[in-house]
C-alpha cells in the first residue's frame, strides 16, 4: 500500500512520519505529474484551506483530485483538509472538493480558544488524544456521512464511505490509531 499526501502547504511531513511509523510508504503530491504514480489513498493535511484550495487550482491539481475522490479514492482530511472536503462551510462562501456530506464551521472555536488539547472517544477506537489548532468543527452531517467523535457536543470527526475527516490533528500526537483506522478503511 502507498498513500499520497498533498504536500502544498501545512503539516504534511507529520502525516508522512505517522505513515512511516506504520510501515506505509508515502508519495508527495506537489504538481500534476505526481498524480501519475499509483497510490491507494490520499491525505489532505491541516494548514490553511484557502491557501491549499488556491494552490491546487493554480497547479491544476484540483480537477483531477476531485475526480479521483468522486471515483472512490479513499481520502483523509485533517482540519483544513476537512474544510476542503465539506459540501458546505457555514461561514465561508468558498467550497472546494465538496465531496463529503458535512456542514463545517471554519475557525469555529474563535481566536482565543483556537488551540487546545483534549482526549475523547473516537468510534471504533476508544479514547484518543486530540489537538485542535484554529480548528473547524462539523455543525451537521447529512446523507451518507456518520459522526465518529464529538467534543463539547460538536462533531469533530466524521466518515462518508471512504472519506474520513477530523477537525483535530492526529498527526501531532504519538497515537497512531486514527491513521491505522484510515488504512483499515482502505483495506475494507
Ligand atoms: N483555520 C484553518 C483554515 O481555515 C485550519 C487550521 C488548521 O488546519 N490547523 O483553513
Amino acid at each position: 500500500m502507498r498513500i499520497a499526501v498533498l504536500a502544498l502547504q501545512g503539516a504534511f511531513i507529520e502525516h508522512e512520519q505517522m505513515l512511516s511509523k506504520l510501515g506505509v510508504p508515502s508519495v508527495e503530491i506537489r504538481q500534476k505529474r505526481d498524480l501519475n504514480q499509483s497510490f491507494d489513498g490520499l491525505i489532505i493535511p491541516g494548514g490553511e484551506s484557502t491557501v491549499q484550495g488556491k494552490l491546487m487550482r493554480e497547479l491544476e491539481l484540483y480537477d483531477p483530485l476531485k475526480k479521483m475522490i468522486q471515483a472512490g479514492l479513499p481520502v483523509f482530511g485533517t482540519c483544513a483538509g476537512l474544510l476542503l472536503l465539506a459540501k458546505k462551510i457555514q461561514n465561508d462562501d468558498r467550497i472546494h472538493f465538496s465531496t463529503m456530506d458535512i456542514v463545517a464551521v471554519r475557525n469555529a472555536y474563535g481566536r482565543q480558544l483556537g488551540s487546545f488539547y483534549t482526549e475523547e472517544f473516537f468510534k471504533g477506537i476508544g479514547k484518543i488524544p486530540m489537538t485542535f489548532i484554529r480548528a473547524p468543527y462539523i455543525e451537521d452531517v447529512f446523507g451518507e456521512a456518520q459522526p465518529l467523535a464529538t467534543v463539547n457536543n460538536h462533531i469533530v470527526a466524521a466518515r462518508h464511505n471512504k472519506q474520513l475527516a477530523t477537525a483535530f490533528h492526529p498527526e501531532l500526537n504519538n497515537d497512531l490509531s486514527v491513521h491505522q483506522y484510515f488504512l483499515d478503511m482502505i483495506k475494507s
